[in-house]
């Protein structure tokens, strides 16, 4: 009996060792797999689908009530030399930060660069690349100094022009809510400067740093109006603001179609052709609390040396010619 029964439990016992195992086994394999029940996942996917619907309908409910912010209309001259591609390079990344901005750059140039149609089709930003070169007889030469001829002028007016006929017609003849900035491609533009612009009813005003050989030019703001300018050279100029100091509201723009720079004005009066056609000063909406902070610097890069360069080419060494820089 006894040697039967010691049989009977390590049989016992050994099953139950089996069992366990495989239970283990089986536990380990189940791991890891995906579940194919799926009237487990069912509750959860349909909350996600369901929230999914309601952030949706949010989202189209914000889009109807909100009134869309206007949109700033940037208008840049620019022309090829060696810092362009750095020059553009800084500029997209400052208006890469402003929400609902249309860049509009124009070339002095014959026609448009490889140069700048890859930057602005990699620059993530709404854009318009447009062209037209300079007047031959109105071209800065090497050696000139640089207030002997306004520049960009051509430019600027063809930013104006396509403003005018593009514009007018998505806005279908009315005036669509905007701003339109002058951003020359080698300023420094703080990213306060485009809230200050963005809501102008005709033309707003602030002060620009580093211009006209003093530390600022600025308008002179007493009781919420410009009654003159902070500037050291003739003051009683119509307008003796800087490009950058001013922002036009594309209604205005668009109300007054033959208002545009004159080339032949001398340098110093080209501001105010433009701005005598748009505005008086009574008129104009001081920005930047009553125009006493500097939010953009009429800063200028320095054009880069290469004597280096030119004697190495002399020896047959020079950069590879063929690298955009
Ligand atoms: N510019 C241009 N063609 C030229 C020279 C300048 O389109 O032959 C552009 C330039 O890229 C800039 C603007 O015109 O956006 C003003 O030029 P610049 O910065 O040289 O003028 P400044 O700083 O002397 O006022
Ligand atoms: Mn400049």
């Amino acid at each position: 009996m006894a040697p039967r029964m010691r049989l009977k439990l390590r049989t016992v016992f050994v099953l139950y060792f089996l069992v366990s195992v495989m239970g283990l086994l089986y536990a380990l394999m189940q791991l890891g797999q995906r579940c194919d029940c799926a009237e487990h996942d069912q509750p959860y996917e349909r909350t996600i689908s369901r929230l999914r619907g309601e952030l949706h309908k949010l989202q189209e409910n914000m889009k109807k009530s909100e009134p869309t912010a206007p949109t700033i209309y940037v208008i840049t001259p620019t022309y090829a030399r060696l810092v362009q591609k750095a020059e553009l390079t800084r500029l997209s990344h400052t208006l890469l930060h402003v929400p609902q901005l249309h860049w509009i750059l124009v070339e002095d140039a014959l026609q448009k660069s490889t140069l700048v149609s890859n930057l602005l089709r990699t620059s993530g930003l709404s854009y318009t690349h447009l062209h037209m070169p300079t007047a031959a007889q109105r071209k800065l030469h090497e050696g000139d100094p640089n207030w002997l001829k306004a520049r960009g002028v051509e430019q600027r007016n063809e930013g104006l022009r396509w403003l005018r006929e593009d514009r007018r017609a998505a806005a279908g003849g009315g005036g669509e809510q905007g701003v339109v900035y002058f951003a020359d491609d080698d300023n420094t533009y703080s990213l306060q400067l485009f809230q200050e612009m963005r809501n102008t009813l005709k033309v707003s005003v602030w002060p620009v740093g580093l211009v006209g050989a003093m530390k600022y030019e600025s308008p002179l703001v007493q009781g919420g109006k410009v009654i003159g300018f902070h500037t050291g050279w003739k003051p009683s100029r119509p307008f003796p603001m800087d490009m950058a100091g001013f922002a036009v509201s594309l209604r205005l723009i668009l109300a007054k179609p033959d208002a545009c720079f004159d080339a032949d004005a001398p340098i110093g009066f080209l501001e105010g052709s433009f701005l005598q056609k748009l505005v008086t000063m009574d008129e104009l909406e001081p920005r930047a609390d009553d125009c006493t902070k500097v939010l953009v610097w009429h800063t200028r890069t320095e054009k880069p040396k290469m004597s280096t360069e030119k004697a190495m080419q002399a020896q047959g060494l020079g950069s590879d010619p063929t690298w955009e820089v």
